[in-house]
């Protein structure tokens, strides 16, 4: 019943005591192990069970593990370029979807503390915000981008994400259908750019799990873990 149970490198773990979590929320408790073990996941969790951290943890080290020096530069160089279809190439190789700005911000807020210190950087897009300039942002450079669905359509209209969304994540996947999201959320995920299932990692977090949200799990997800708290 701790932090230490699972190993998530030495930068994490100072940042993990630096926010004073002291030990894992349930969901956190299991849904780590899963996703460091690179398992598709279903979790029905609520707000406030902790959820955000059980996703960013593990992808966050994964991705710091794995280099982050060497990611960024490779997304740099590229970002210098543009693609076949003119439009400049990013990299970022966990993507985060949420569905209202409030709760991107959030996830992001939270991301930046995990990350601290650790050359893993989290960006955050949203609508109703200047576009160029957070394109601009992740020119700089982006590991794990949180956005809510309809900005990132936008984007990708000018920002070719190709090789981006290794490890995907969809929180509060009921919301964001509630919200009418899935088509864009469909467009996003079934994209050609997009890694297919079952080589992509995707995680899908939810409060309820009624048949839209079931469907959507079979259609996302590889052999899945499903886990309710
Ligand atoms: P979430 O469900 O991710 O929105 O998290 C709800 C709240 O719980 C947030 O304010 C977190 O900062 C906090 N929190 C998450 N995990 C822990 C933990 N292991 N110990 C204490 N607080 C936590």
């Amino acid at each position: 019943d701790s932090f230490q149970d699972v190993e998530m490198g030495e930068i994490i773990m100072s940042n993990i005591a630096l926010t004073r979590y002291t030990r894992p929320t349930p969901v956190q408790k299991y849904a780590i192990p899963i996703i460091k073990n690179k398992r598709d996941l279903m979790a029905c969790a609520q707000t406030g069970s902790g959820k955000t951290a059980a996703f960013l943890l593990p992808v966050l080290s994964q991705i710091y593990t794995e280099g982050p020096g060497e990611a960024l530069a490779a997304q740099k160089s590229g970002g210098q370029d543009n693609g076949k279809y003119g439009r400049r190439k990013q990299y970022p190789l966990a993507l985060v979807l949420a569905p209202t700005r409030e709760l991107a911000l959030q996830i992001y807020e939270e991301a930046r503390k995990f990350a601290y210190r650790s050359r893993v950087r989290p960006c955050v897009v949203y609508g109703g915000a200047d576009i160029g300039q957070q394109i601009r942002d992740l020119e700089r450079g982006c590991h794990l981008l949180v956005a809510t669905p309809g900005r990132l359509v936008d984007m990708m209209e000018r920002v070719d994400f190709q090789q981006s969304g290794l490890y995907l994540v969809l929180d509060e996947a009921d919301r964001m259908l509630d919200m009418g999201f899935e088509p864009q959320i469909r467009r996003i995920v079934e994209q050609d750019t997009m890694p297919p299932k079952g080589i992509r990692q995707t995680m899908m977090f939810s409060a309820t799990f009624p048949k839209e949200i079931q469907i959507l799990a079979r259609d996302f997800l590889e052999e899945y873990i499903f886990l309710a708290v």
